[in-house]
């Protein structure tokens, strides 16, 4: 069996986390299975990195941030191999651009064109592991590129994808899919598997346990992927093909899981010729967007608020509106579509907490509210739909 196994930030955050980890994948590998194993950078180092850059200036080359972020991967995947030779395991580590992921041109934000990863057969016909830098690949024009934040997720199941894997892990610092983030609600409910639909809708509206597009990525390519726990490495949360059929009746309304996103920034320009021209070749990770006839609203993550206050400045685009702490709670599911009596349950339910805009999707419900009211309204909610 050929198996894609990614290890997140905290889960190789120091020596002995890595030693651990390279302990159980002796084991996997005794037991005959190909691995190839992808890491993140060792907690907190990618952060580091990017706040080294932002001492230096406000607006930094993203070329050279993809050369500076891309070491952080760099550094695990080299100790990782380290331990599994100190366990006598033969094994090799490759960069992303070793690895064969091309990518576009996009520095800090690049997509994946095609994956190129005969090395890493090579390597696995001679029985080593094979460790790869997540995060990264290497552009057509040979320049070194990154996926955007959380993207070594995306590395692992296009690895998996290219490989013919018969399944990706993703190891994480949680057992798995929860109701709700773990960390707002800590009596969310795990939930053993979940369809790729609504992990697309959890993730695109801020779940940060799975990167977005590793899981667009599963479902159009039919990846199986096994979200578990780096620490008990216990059966985790299977996304899959098959929707989850509750026992619930018939069309009644149905909810999987809540999403949330905190510190958010909202710009409103003018949808002018020069801001068209401007999007065109926009390159920047976007939470969401809204085109209305007077107005564009960009929503983005406060930390790259310099970056797109000097982008938009040199378009000469003048910002109509800039504001700050916005927050998103999403209720993602079936049955919430267009249904105006839950939404007027949802408002009186959560009337304490400044919702400025509801709004749906055919598997969501989303709330803009107050980036400090979103722990509190997660929780409202979630005792609502769950339980105690
Ligand atoms: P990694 O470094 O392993 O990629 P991330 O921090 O990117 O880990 O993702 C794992 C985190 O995702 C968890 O620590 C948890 O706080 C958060 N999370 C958000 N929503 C959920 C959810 N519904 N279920 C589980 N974890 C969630
Ligand atoms: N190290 C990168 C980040 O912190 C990629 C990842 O963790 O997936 O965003
Ligand atoms: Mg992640």
């Amino acid at each position: 069996m050929i198996i894609v196994k990614k290890f997140g930030g905290t889960s190789v955050g120091n020596v002995e986390l890595i030693r651990s980890i390279a302990k159980k994948l002796a084991k996997a590998y005794h037991r005959g299975d190909q691995l190839v194993v992808v890491v993140s950078a060792m907690a907190k180092t990618t952060d580091n990195l990017f706040n080294l850059a932002y001492e230096i200036t406000k607006h930094p080359s993203r070329r050279e941030m993809d050369m500076l972020l891309t070491a952080g991967e760099r550094i695990s995947m080299s100790l990782l191999s380290l331990s599994l030779l100190e366990e006598g395991i033969s094994s090799i580590s490759f960069t992303g651009s070793q690895s064969g992921i091309i990518t576009d041109d996009h520095h800090g934000n690049a997509k994946i064109l095609k994956v190129n990863a005969f090395r890493i057969h090579e390597e696995l016909a001679k029985d080593k592991i094979v460790i790869v830098a997540g995060f990264q690949g290497v552009s057509t024009s040979k320049e070194i590129t990154t996926l955007g934040r959380g993207g070594s997720d995306t590395s692992a199941v296009a690895l998996a994808c290219y490989l013919g894997a018969d399944k990706c892990e993703i190891f994480t610092d949680v057992d798995g899919v929860f109701t709700a983030d773990p960390r707002i609600v800590p009596h969310a409910k795990f939930i053993p598997e979940i369809g790729y639909l609504d992990m697309l809708a959890l993730s695109y509206s801020g779940s940060k346990v799975l990167h977005p597009r590793a899981v667009e990525f599963a479902y159009r390519y039919k990846v199986p992927v096994e979200v578990k726990s780096s620490i008990s490495f216990a059966p985790g949360t299977m996304i899959s093909n098959d929707e989850v059929v509750k026992d619930s009746p018939m069309e009644e309304r149905n909810i999987s899981a809540i999403a949330h996103k905190e510190n958010i920034l909202r710009y409103q320009i003018e949808p002018s010729a020069n801001a068209l021209l401007l999007l065109d070749k926009w390159h920047h990770e976007v939470f969401k967007l809204n085109m209305l006839k007077q107005v564009v609203e960009i929503y983005i993550e406060e930390k790259y608020e310099s970056e797109i206050d000097y982008l938009l400045n040199e378009s000469g685009i003048e910002v109509q509106g800039k504001e700050r702490n916005i927050g998103f709670v999403i209720l993602v599911g079936l049955g919430m579509a267009a249904d105006p009596a839950f939404m007027a349950k949802i408002l009186r339910l959560c009337e304490e907490c400044r919702i400025e805009r509801l709004s749906h999707s055919e598997r969501s419900l989303e709330l803009m509210l107050p980036s400090a009211l979103v722990a509190r309204t997660v929780t409202i909610l979630h005792h609502e739909f769950f339980g105690e």
